[in-house]
């Protein structure tokens, strides 16, 4: 166990030295632990070292390790989510990173309003363009936006890319890059319903230059309880 707290340790350094770098503060940098196939002893022990935030990429998971998390953090789905599990999370998550389509939006407003909350969900972008990855087009961004723009009880709070994994990082920073004008262009529209604060990129082995390229939300597995087997 006390290799998390060492890696939660490191991570929090690199992430100060990458700010100071870049003139940006550490506290406007949001790091979510990503528990996937994490044990709840060991997330337990990561909030102990710190950790605020949590994401889990399954809906089962969030069901499974729920009560059993101290109460302290808050929940991401990072996820793909399919509309009949809304209903489980939809008083459980904080925030979902993986809205990609109009009608799990649908699902999420509609559940929401039953249980009497408002959501707050990112826009999932593929930007790659990767055949294997979920998200939305880059060019059914504002589209997707002025349909929602009359939902009550759905709120897009900012946009999430799993960008693709390429050895030399040279080549995922346009992708971020890409990732953060669109971020910058909406946040300059004030339109209905849409507030941009989340900028969510970044994973293990690309999060320095993601927050290089204006991240504000990191999601973090590897580097926190290191290898697992999992797909993304
Ligand atoms: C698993 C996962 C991560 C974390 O990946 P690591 O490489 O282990 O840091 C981030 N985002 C999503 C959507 C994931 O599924």
């Amino acid at each position: 166990m006390q290799e998390i707290g060492d890696n939660i340790g490191r991570l929090q350094s690199e992430i100060a030295g990458i700010c100071s770098r870049m003139g940006r503060r550490p506290e406007d940098i949001t790091l979510i632990a990503v528990t996937k196939t994490v044990d709840t002893d060991r997330i337990n022990h990561a909030i102990e070292c710190g950790i605020r935030h949590v994401g889990e990429n399954k809906v089962q998971e969030v069901m499974e390790k729920y009560d059993l998390i101290a109460k302290k953090v808050k929940w991401h789905l990072i996820g793909h989510l399919q509309t009949n599990k809304v209903k489980y999370i939809i008083d459980k998550v904080a925030l979902i990173h993986s809205l990609d389509s109009l009608s799990l939006a649908q699902e999420i407003n509609k559940r929401a309003e039953k249980a009497g909350v408002v959501m707050e969900a990112l826009i999932q972008v593929n930007v790659a363009e990767e055949e294997s990855k979920f998200g939305m087009g880059m060019e059914e961004v504002d589209g997707f936006i002025r349909h929602i723009a009359s939902f009550r009880n759905l709120k897009i709070s900012g946009l999430m890319t799993i960008a693709p994994f390429y050895e030399d990082l040279s080549m995922v920073r346009p992708v971020f890059r890409e990732l953060k004008v669109k971020y910058d262009a909406l946040a300059q529209m004030d339109l209905p319903n849409v507030e941009m604060r989340h900028l969510s990129m970044g994973m293990t082995h690309d999060f320095a230059v993601a927050i290089e390229e204006g991240a504000n939300m990191i999601r973090v597995g590897t580097g926190i309880f290191g290898k697992r087997n999992y797909h993304i």
